[in-house]
């Protein structure tokens, strides 16, 4: 090249592209347009913490750094970190429905299971019920994948009926559980029907999906004996109040639990044109509205033991899984931290707690039928299901005047309620749960450092978790939309 104007313009010209190569990589990406991965994900899965936000992932962490935090419960993780805190790619999500900013299960379902907001109570259809919308579980099936619906709550509940049926409200429980017999997916898992009623033909759920061609069973030996290629609803038959799985903190060692519907499941559904699976949590959010860190902490291990099963599977199949972890949206307005503790953090006296909200509310209310019942008895029952005055385990146990005045007061509502006491003040005080359990839970956790805003939800965004198969579309500040969005796009769904 003899001339020298053109070498120049060579020069330039490589300087210019270089220039816009360079400053492309640099641009941030758009939502749409991240997906680098070479591998589509053929075993996708979904766990959805009900409820659960950082600080209910957090608190999670920090009092399982104890090992005595499980004390006899197994399988005991010591002091090593949790699945969920393993997993390599974090982003963030925005929860705001289509009617309201602080969104529910249904809509927050919905989201999440069609990558569409939609109104509060609404089941996977448009925010009017005009139209139904196509959830990733229907298109997964559509596709050839296998499909399993997992839930530590009833099947019919809001955030497993989005990925199956197509509703206007939430709370038709027996519509919605219908629905399921007709979807053809391959696995039903967890808690039972809310719906169902055996004494009536056009409610018995168990029938029905006998009809379509289910299996169902009711124990893990039985559903170990299961064989892929069956379709089948496996649930416990030793639930809790609204046909959910019991409180974790209350489950007995050899329970059917959520990992063990979640390891049977991926058994089931393994096979070579893959599987989309949702597996959710579904009480961290029940221990959320009664204010219960503890009883909402062991909810979220139940959801890291699962993520556990999953995290097995990815490491035989690496480069075809995809593993993600969210919530539906934060309850509570939990935080780590509180007015009287101001700095200081004593998680270590979680630890004492042995026994949920919900059951202790079982032995209130089994008291007050009893004539004998008296202050000081049921504070020797406090001290034992929740630590609280017992100076030879922790000092910061012992219970302040304050703090006694407030379990007077509402020893006081709960055995001899105030019918004229102003009903706003009763809410704002104990959320319309049993005063002296709500108010013990309020005291350890504030003891602890720990403390609520809300008895409902709130409008705190959630962590995105994800491992495998095109994570990094998952890092970032996302919308709950999204998720499902890019899972279409890059397991190519539609
Ligand atoms: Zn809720």
């Amino acid at each position: 090249m003899r001339n020298p104007n053109f070498k120049a313009f060579l020069l330039i010209l490589i300087l210019t592209l270089c220039f816009y190569a360079c400053n492309n990589t640099q641009n941030t990406p758009s939502r749409g347009l991240l997906a680098t991965s070479k591998n589509q994900p053929k075993f996708i899965f979904l766990f959805i913490g009900d409820g659960m936000s950082f600080s209910q992932v957090n608190i999670t962490k920090a009092a399982h750094l104890n090992k005595n935090f499980r004390l006899n419960k197994k399988p005991n993780f010591g002091n090593e970190p949790m699945h969920i805190s393993r997993l390599p790619i974090t982003g963030i999500a925005t929860t705001f429905a289509a009617d309201r900013y602080i969104t529910e299960s249904a809509a927050a379902g919905t989201a999440l299971a069609t990558g569409k907001k939609t109104s509060c109570g609404t089941i996977a259809m448009a925010p009017d019920h005009t139209q139904n919308y196509k959830t990733i579980a229907e298109m997964a099936r559509d596709k050839g994948m296998k499909v399993g619906i997992v839930s530590s709550v009833s099947i019919d509940h809001a955030t497993p009926a989005c990925f199956y049926a197509h509703h206007s409200d939430r709370g038709k429980y027996t519509d919605i559980s219908l629905q399921m017999a007709a979807t053809d997916f391959d696995f039903f898992g967890g808690g039972f029907a809310k719906g169902h009623d055996s004494s009536s033909e056009s409610k018995n759920i168990i029938k029905k999906m006998k009809e379509h061609g289910y299996k169902v069973v009711t124990s893990k030996a039985e559903l170990q004996k299961t064989s892929p290629g069956e379709k089948c609803w496996a649930y416990n038959t030793n639930l809790a109040d609204g046909a959910a799985l019991q409180y974790e903190i209350d489950q007995s060692e050899d329970y059917f639990r959520l990992a063990d519907f979640t390891a049977e499941g991926i058994r089931l559904l393994h096979n070579e044109k893959g599987f989309f699976i949702m597996i959710e949590s579904g009480k961290i959010d029940w221990a959320c509205h009664a204010n219960d860190a503890v009883t909402a902490s062991y909810e979220v291990i139940a959801l890291d033991e699962a993520v556990g099963e999953a995290l097995k599977f990815y490491n035989q199949h690496p480069d075809e899984t995809l593993i993600i972890v969210t919530g539906d949206h934060e309850t509570g307005g939990l935080t780590l931290g509180y007015a009287a503790t101001k700095y200081e953090s004593i998680f270590d006296i979680l630890n004492f707690q042995k026994i949920s909200f919900e059951n202790f509310s079982l032995k209130v209310n089994q008291w007050k039928e009893s004539p004998y019942i008296s202050q000081p008895a049921v504070m020797d029952s406090i001290q034992y299901y929740f630590g609280l005055n017992d100076v030879s385990k922790s000092e910061k146990l012992v219970l302040n005047n304050f703090e006694m005045k407030k379990i007077a007061d509402a020893y006081q509502a709960t055995f001899n309620p105030d019918t004229e006491k102003d009903a706003h003040e009763t809410y704002i005080l104990y959320g319309g749960y049993d005063p002296l359990t709500v108010t013990i839970t309020h005291i350890l956790n504030q003891k602890a450092g720990v403390d609520w805003a809300s008895y409902s939800h709130t409008g705190l965004p959630v962590p995105i978790y994800a491992i495998g198969a095109g994570q990094e579309n998952f890092v970032g500040q996302l919308d709950n939309t999204d998720i499902p969005n890019k899972i279409i796009q890059i397991a190519k769904l539609n």
